[in-house]
């Protein structure tokens, strides 16, 4: 008999996922079918989304070489019915405090930073860089976790090693560019670019840095058609392009600069949306989501 999820302790609820007490060493991870863009929970939710996400995580668990908090199977008996296919059982770590960026390519929060500075996160990067330029080597961006609600803030590296000392911050940086480095030659091969994502880690009972959280998602990375890269342009994200060109769009009749709430999504951006997270996955992977539990 599987349990139901009102037996477990709620813990948290973010603006996409939900997460549950197992026991004092488990975790239960929910990724609903909320979908958010320009920091607004929208309306109707994306059906399969949370589905799709979870299986795209386990499918970049698998395939990178990295400790990660995987405890139990897609099918993990632990999982009630109601949540089956978007939920994973996960060990509970103690979380370094820290969203560990990696930049590929230079857009969003990095590029405003840039254009005033020169810099990202204290990196100095070469003059003449714009929108969308490529950035060999890519570089590690830490922020720190904003309050809910809030921006996360990035950070200087000096400020990683205050907070967990040299040796830690060294290995954080390292893993996060490896990974990254991985998960982008994967992309290309598919003809994705992959290009920037943020990964969480924790420290599980013997000090062992792991990754954790999701990973390589289309809500946690930048995946842009390889085909249409123009360096210069914004670049169409793989997935919420749909959604965000309707709610920046006459028809949406929505003001991103204001604080309203954006209006319903109708019902052939949703199906549109939905098609663009399946196609990431299937693309991706090389799996059929109809294969996913
Ligand atoms: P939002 O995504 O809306 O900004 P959020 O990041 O707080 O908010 P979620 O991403 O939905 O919310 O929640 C996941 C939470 O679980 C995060 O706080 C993350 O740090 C934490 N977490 C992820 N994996 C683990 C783990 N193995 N052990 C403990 N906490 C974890
Ligand atoms: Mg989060």
């Amino acid at each position: 008999m599987r349990p139901e999820l009102s037996d477990y302790t709620h813990l948290s609820a973010g603006k996409v996922r939900e997460l549950y007490e197992i026991d004092d060493d488990h975790l239960l991870m929910v990724a609903t079918d909320r979908i958010s863009a320009y920091d607004h929970v929208l309306e109707p939710a994306i059906p399969d989304k949370g589905r799709v996400l979870t299986a795209m995580s386990v499918f970049f668990f698998d395939a990178i070489d990295f400790p990660n908090h995987l405890a139990g199977p897609l099918d993990d008996e632990r999982i009630p019915a109601e949540v089956l296919g978007r939920a994973l059982v996960v060990k509970r770590l103690k979380m370094l405090p820290f969203e560990a960026v990696a930049r590929g390519y230079l857009t969003g929060s990095g590029l405003v930073e840039y254009r005033d500075t020169g810099t990202v996160c204290g990196i100095p990067l070469p003059d003449g860089l714009t929108e969308a330029s490529r950035l060999e080597p890519p570089i590690f961006t830490p922020a720190t976790k904003a309050e809910q609600g809030d921006h996360d803030e990035n950070v200087s590296f000096d400020v990683v090693v205050e907070k967990l000392g040299a040796e830690r911050a060294e290995e954080l940086r390292d893993a996060t560019l490896s990974i990254y480095s991985r998960a982008a030659a994967l992309a290309e091969e598919k003809g994705i670019i992959l290009a920037d994502t943020k990964f969480e880690f924790g420290l599980d009972a013997d000090e062992r840095l792991v990754l954790a959280d999701e990973v390589l998602t289309p809500d946690s990375s930048r995946y842009w058609p390889a085909d249409s890269y123009t360096v210069g342009k914004v670049q169409p994200s793989y997935d919420k392009q749909y959604v965000r060109n309707w709610l920046t769009s006459d028809d949406s009749g929505w003001d991103k600069a204001s604080d309203d709430t954006p209006p319903a999504l109708p019902a052939d951006v949703v199906e549109a949306t939905r098609e663009r997270y399946i196609e990431a996955y299937e693309k991706l992977s090389g799996q059929k989501f109809s294969d996913h539990i």
